[in-house]
């Protein structure tokens, strides 16, 4: 995937002539299309299809108190340690939670080996209640989680360490267990602004965009004459200082969010955490890429002040991995920055006839990681008739960097011509691209290998008929179309209004009514 991303021009490593930087990439040609598609698609899910949700865009920096107030300051850590031998760095809790899966990984083998052996009277429930190497296996499994949540709670890094050594976790660099202590490290990047002189403040960059939304909760409630409940949602950068990045545009130290705080009335936030949990995964799912492929994870540790918690998991090459979180955060955020600004931040209800500190429901997902699940799920090797094969991505329609690509059959007699006047016709509503090097068969892998669902065949009948062939992505067959029809064949496949109906229904009324 990595490779595919570099060769045709969707991700490169950041300033990658220096050797590039850790955990930092660009998006290409391809990439940022890609990418802007999701937004976009985000972005009107949310702005068109609820009259309640409207948008900001609010500034990285922010005066550094918000973060003391969100708590970011003194408890947005991860415990690292290090091994001494390797020099290498790790995420204390990321090498119990994997020593955990090592465990969970065993148990599997059992019982896999066991369906093997059984056929079909295998009874697995069974099997797993009463054979002795599987309760000895999940008794180590309970007690090491249960040892790991408390010392987690307790944010007690003494026995984390002493966890990895009971537990002889080694590094897997070294292969030693020559442990440092684990300290904790905030993963909060700070910097400085303005110059020494005047007193220089110390910032830091934005390590989610939610706080930009609560800052402006009063702006925009007043400006918009917003009533409860409403919703504000906001894309942009955000930056942390990860310790250990890995998995390509997954864990990234710069990266990009899609969050909506949404503000509710006291004691309905369980209500509409199960209304968001519901919207957010029909949101997935419409694009196709495979029902079977989201989960929810329900948090077992909550936040000091979230009521309830859950991620959307996508099965990702290597498992499944939370692309996006949903959270009740009850009303800790706004009477956090009433407490730090002392500002009263409240909202009076007609209604009701009175004031409160609204509560929140957060819906939050990186850009980066949705990118990263729709490239390895459109990814496709295939094997063809007569031992050829392609790569194509299987990209939904809709998020494809370019919709269509218009081909001369060959470089003369007038065919590149009529294929810019069809460009013509489409390039102000689709991104269309233009092709007349090599054999067709050469042009055709290129536009698959970046999931282009239309290629356009310009032929010398075109110059009678008016009539092109078109070929089709997925199935490679092909259609001969006239080129009054083209716009409306791709207009109806990327139209992402089919998605809007999937998630709230023909009527396309606001489902939260
Ligand atoms: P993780 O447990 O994987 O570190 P998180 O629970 O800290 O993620 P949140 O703080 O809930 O993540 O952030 C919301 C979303 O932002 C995540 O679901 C994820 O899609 C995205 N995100 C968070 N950290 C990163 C990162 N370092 N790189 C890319 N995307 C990220």
């Amino acid at each position: 995937m990595v490779a595919h991303c570099k060769e045709y021009g969707f991700v490169f490593p950041s300033s990658e002539i220096y050797d590039g930087l850790g955990a930092v990439y660009d998006y290409g040609q391809n990439g940022v299309e890609l990418k802007n598609n999701i937004k976009r698609y985000w972005w009107d899910s949310m702005t068109l299809l609820h009259e309640n949700i409207v948008g900001i865009d609010a500034a990285i920096f922010m005066h550094p108190t918000t973060w003391k107030a969100s708590g970011h300051v003194d408890a947005f850590n991860d415990p690292l340690i290090d091994n001494r031998d390797s020099k290498k760095r790790y995420r204390a809790d990321v090498l119990i939670e994997d020593q955990l899966g090592k465990i969970e990984e065993k148990i599997n083998k059992e019982v896999e080996k066991a369906a093997k052996r059984f056929g079909d009277s295998f009874d697995e429930a069974m099997f797993r209640q009463t054979n002795p190497r599987v309760l000895e296996h999940q008794k180590h499994f309970d007690e090491l989680h249960a040892r790991y949540k408390k010392a987690m709670n307790d944010s007690d890094l003494a026995e984390l360490k002493q966890i990895i050594l009971d537990e002889e976790i080694v590094c897997p660099i070294s292969g030693t267990r020559n442990w440092t202590d684990v300290r904790q490290f905030n993963l909060m990047f700070q910097t400085e602004m303005g110059s020494t002189a005047d007193g220089a403040m110390k910032i830091y960059l934005r390590p989610e965009t939610a706080q930009g939304i609560f800052v402006n909760f009063l702006n925009v409630q007043k400006t918009g004459r917003m009533k409860i409940p409403f919703g504000i949602a906001q894309i942009g950068k955000a930056f942390r200082n990860e310790i250990v990045a890995r998995q390509f545009v997954f864990r990234m130290r710069e990266f990009e969010q899609m969050e909506m705080q949404f503000f509710v009335r006291p004691g309905e936030e369980l209500k509409w955490f199960e209304h968001w949990k519901a919207f957010r995964l029909k949101w997935h799912k419409a694009l196709g890429l495979g029902d079977e492929k989201y989960r929810y994870h329900d948090h077992e540790k909550l936040a000091h002040y979230a009521n309830a918690a859950t991620d959307i998991e996508f099965l990702m090459p290597f498992g499944f991995k939370e692309v996006e979180g949903i959270h009740s955060r009850t009303n800790f955020d706004l009477s956090q920055h009433a407490k730090y600004s002392g500002k009263k931040i409240e909202y009076f209800d007609p209604e009701l006839n009175q004031s409160y500190t609204p509560y929140v429901i957060e819906t939050s997902i990186g850009v980066d990681r949705m990118f990263l699940s729709v490239m390895c799920s459109a990814y496709k090797e295939e094997q063809l008739e007569g031992g050829d094969t392609r790569v194509v991505l299987n990209l939904p329609p809709v998020l494809a960097p370019v919709k269509a690509c218009v081909m001369p059959l060959v470089k003369k007699d007038g065919l590149p011509e009529k294929a810019r006047e069809i460009m013509n016709l489409l390039k102000f509503d689709f991104k269309t691209a233009y092709d007349e090097k090599d054999s067709i068969g050469k042009r055709y892998r290129r536009q698959d290998a970046i999931g282009t669902p239309f290629c356009i065949t310009v032929d010398h009948d075109t110059l009678n008929d008016n009539c092109v062939t078109v070929r089709y992505r997925d199935t490679m067959k092909q259609d001969r179309v006239h080129i009054n029809d083209l716009h409306a064949l791709i207009a109806n496949a990327v139209d992402m209004k089919q998605l809007y109906k999937k998630i709230v229904g023909d009527s396309m009324e606001d489902s939260m009514e």
